[in-house]
């Protein structure tokens, strides 16, 4: 009889399209049986009672800012792979851009990769970075297994990451449509927000509301509209991170009704921050595009109910505190969120919770579609030959984020001080244990 590596039993397995009671066998890092009502008659090396508790396909956040190799001051690849780990997250993909050197080329590729192999306790996946330098270098990094291209329509905050003009766009796209990848973008217009800046900084105005009044939703529709006429022109694949508003998903939507192959992202951060929020945390909860007012929370919860996002995934963009502290001016400090260890959090108590979203959905968008749309084809599911990647949670259990909860390099969050009702038990990755008893691995 087979000797199992691992069996989880009387678990309650959640997939994209059904709940189910059962028992889940994993040897060499797949799952081997899933035995739904009966339990497994196995023998294994370790086993897992989940009575009691939900177990989903690990999240795969496809949109985190570790800043390994050359930025480890600001986070790491070691303490963000285990707050990943902390929150049920078991693959992430990291941005090109906050590591130095940044993702732009086949040597800066491998400095990260080398570096993740060493010390991530979780899968990891990169970007390649779309600059106004690298249109040459494109090719090589999709053949060293990038997961995509990302560019930034307006100032990305980093010196060594430019944003595209518009003719590095249609050359970009023209690129990579012709390899068969895909470019997500920062989508807001450098035109509108610097104007706007300007006009608000000359008159004294730099209140946090000051500050997201100058980034306005028609900024993001704006520089939507513009890329998307140049995928249509292009035909390249399209990916539109952290949308902020449903306003900005109509564009989208709009554009996938005409055939277009573009997809939408948002963040946990617009389904349960607003500008209030924004005021009482400051530069905590800044980032770009900013948060918006509660109407537009609801708003994006509802675009979700009605299948209009495709995936969900945290941005996490941590920096040092010290970069965090606002005097008064809302335009100065480091924006960006320090969010990836929440995700899951987020989505149980704000969606499943409090606005009766499907947990099949919750899977749906944080690893079932994230799978689908970037090719991962052993993962985001429960299934026979699929990656043992899971994360274990009791939903009855409910605790307050306190700062020593966090595994980030630096302990602050804007969700901290939140009840959430859900926790995270176990993550496991390709078959192993990285979290269980309120601690990760160390690697
Ligand atoms: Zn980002």
């Amino acid at each position: 009889m087979v000797n199992y590596d691992l069996i989880i039993k009387n678990g309650t397995i959640v997939t994209a399209d059904s709940i189910v009671q059962g028992d889940i066998a994993i040897k060499e890092m797949k799952i081997k049986e899933v035995s739904i009502g009966k339990p497994i008659e196995a023998t294994a090396d370790k086993e897992i009672d989940a009575k009691g508790l939900h177990i989903l396909p690990g999240l795969i956040d496809t949109h985190v800012h570790f800043n390994e190799p050359g930025r480890t001051e600001w986070e790491g690849l070691e303490t963000g792979s285990r707050s990943l780990a902390a929150g049920g997250v078991t693959t992430f993909f990291d941005m090109p851009l906050n590591s130095t050197p940044p993702t732009i080329n086949k040597i800066n590729l491998e400095l990260k990769s080398t570096a993740a192999a060493e010390k991530s306790i979780v899968n990891p996946r990169f970007w390649g970075g779309l600059v106004p330098e690298n249109i040459d270098d494109l090719k090589d990094l999709h053949e060293n297994g990038v997961i995509g291209f990302k560019a930034f329509m307006s100032p990305s905050g980093i010196v060594d990451f430019n944003n595209v003009d518009d003719e590095t766009i249609y050359k970009g796209m023209k690129e990579i449509a012709s390899l068969g990848s895909l470019l997500a973008v920062h989508a807001e217009s450098t035109v509108i927000c610097d104007q706007l800046a300007k006009e608000k900084q000359s008159q004294g105005k730099t209140t946090a509301r000051d500050f997201v009044e100058s980034r306005p939703i028609i900024s993001e529709i704006e520089a939507v509209r513009r890329i998307i006429s140049y995928a249509e022109a292009t035909g390249c694949k399209l990916h539109i991170v952290h949308a902020s508003s449903r306003k900005v998903v109509q564009v989208i939507n709009d554009a996938k009704q005409r055939g277009l192959d573009v997809t939408v992202e948002t963040c946990p951060h617009y389904l349960s921050l607003t500008v209030k929020d924004l005021e009482e945390k400051g530069a905590m909860a800044k980032c770009a595009p900013p948060l918006r007012d509660a109407e537009e929370v609801e708003d994006l919860w509802a675009a979700i109910a009605n299948g209009e996002i495709n995936v969900i995934a945290s941005d996490h963009s941590p920096a040092p505190a010290s970069m965090k502290t606002i005097t008064d001016n809302f335009f100065e400090g480091w924006g960006g969120i320090s969010g990836a260890q929440s995700t899951l959090n987020i989505m149980l108590t704000e969606g499943y919770f409090k606005r009766n979203l499907p947990l099949e959905k919750i899977v749906e968008l944080t690893a079932t579609n994230p799978a689908k749309l970037f090719g991962l084809s052993t993962k985001g599911k429960i299934a026979v030959d699929y990656d043992a990647d899971l994360a274990i949670i009791n939903l009855n259990e409910s605790f307050e984020l306190k700062n020593e909860d966090l595994f980030y390099r630096h302990q602050h969050s804007p969700y901290v001080g939140m009840t959430f009702k859900g926790k995270v038990k176990t993550t496991i990755v390709g078959g192993k244990v990285v979290f269980e008893n309120g601690q990760p691995m160390k690697k």
